[in-house]
């Protein structure tokens, strides 16, 4: 398959390739619409053990793109002025909620390989993945909360992978956290300099493909059902719910004469401003 995801089997390892890098991997329906049915392809072939996720070009992902179209049918619902919140709830329900959750549930274990920025629904794309490999050049963020006035991402992995503190400070601020820092808060499993990434995440996805599908099933299931017991699915499912409260409000705002554009342009500023900040004080 090609296009805007490339998939590739080898040796009981599925490789799938983010490869929108012009526009560093940004995401919108067709895209992914593409990666979900790569997920089910690989979840279904007998023939593969390990699933691994990279990105092509230097960043990850920049999470939605706000730029291009959400799905099919909104230009034509919002032309006729008939695209509410209802749609806006089932698709992002469907589409980032329950895609990420698919992936996190596919019954093996899956590897993301992550390189430069990670930025907001990118989280959406690594954390569902069972381990992720970092490489030294890579910075997660969620820059959501501030600047759109939505309290993360659709899908709350935060407190689960950051731990409350980092994960309150992380979305009070939108600041990011370096792939070091990942890995101390047991985010991500190890870092790797960025020209061995790809090399690496193989060699590992290979060494657990050695192992038996049903072992590597169970355990799996193992640490997933201690979670879910720990309400991780639930949760989700319930902060899901604020975040489209958030949305809620945004669409009050645009009613009361906000654009669409000037929401976006504030998120912009607020990064840069955020980044800067960040480079300031690396220098100080
Ligand atoms: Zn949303």
């Amino acid at each position: 398959m090609d296009g805007m995801i490339n998939y590739k089997v080898a040796d009981r390892v599925a490789v799938i390739t983010l490869n929108r890098p012009e526009k560093a991997n940004a995401q919108n329906y067709p895209f992914l619409y593409q990666l979900n049915e790569c997920w089910e392809r690989a979840a279904d072939d007998d023939e593969v053990t390990v699933i691994v996720l990279q990105a092509k070009g230097k960043h990850f992902s920049a999470g939605h793109d706000l730029a291009g179209t959400e799905y099919p049918k909104t230009d034509e619902l919002r032309s006729q002025g008939k695209f509410d919140l209802t749609h806006h709830y089932r698709y992002e329900l469907k589409h980032f909620l329950g895609y990420s959750l698919n992936w996190r549930n596919v019954p093996k274990p899956s590897i993301a390989a992550v390189q430069g920025k990670c930025i907001a629904a990118g989280l959406m794309l690594c954390w569902p993945c069972d381990l992720i490999v970092a490489a030294d050049n890579a910075e997660f963020s969620d820059p959501v909360a501030g600047g759109l006035g939505i309290g993360g991402v659709e899908y709350h992995g935060h407190t689960w992978e950051f731990g409350a503190r980092k994960a309150k400070e992380l979305l009070f601020t939108g600041r990011t956290i370096d792939a070091y820092k990942a890995e101390q808060i047991g985010m991500v499993n190890r870092v790797v300099p960025l020209a061995d990434l790809e090399n690496e995440t193989m060699a590992l996805a290979l060494e657990i493909a050695e192992q038996d599908p049903f072992a590597l099933l169970q355990a799996k299931r193992a640490v997933n059902q201690t979670l879910d017991i720990m309400g991780f699915q639930t949760a989700l499912q319930s902060v899901f719910d604020i975040h489209e409260m958030g949305h809620g409000a945004m669409w009050s705002r645009r009613s009361e004469g906000e654009s669409r554009g000037s929401a976006l342009e504030r998120m912009k500023e607020r990064n840069q401003e955020i980044a800067q900040r960040q480079r300031t004080e690396a220098k100080a």
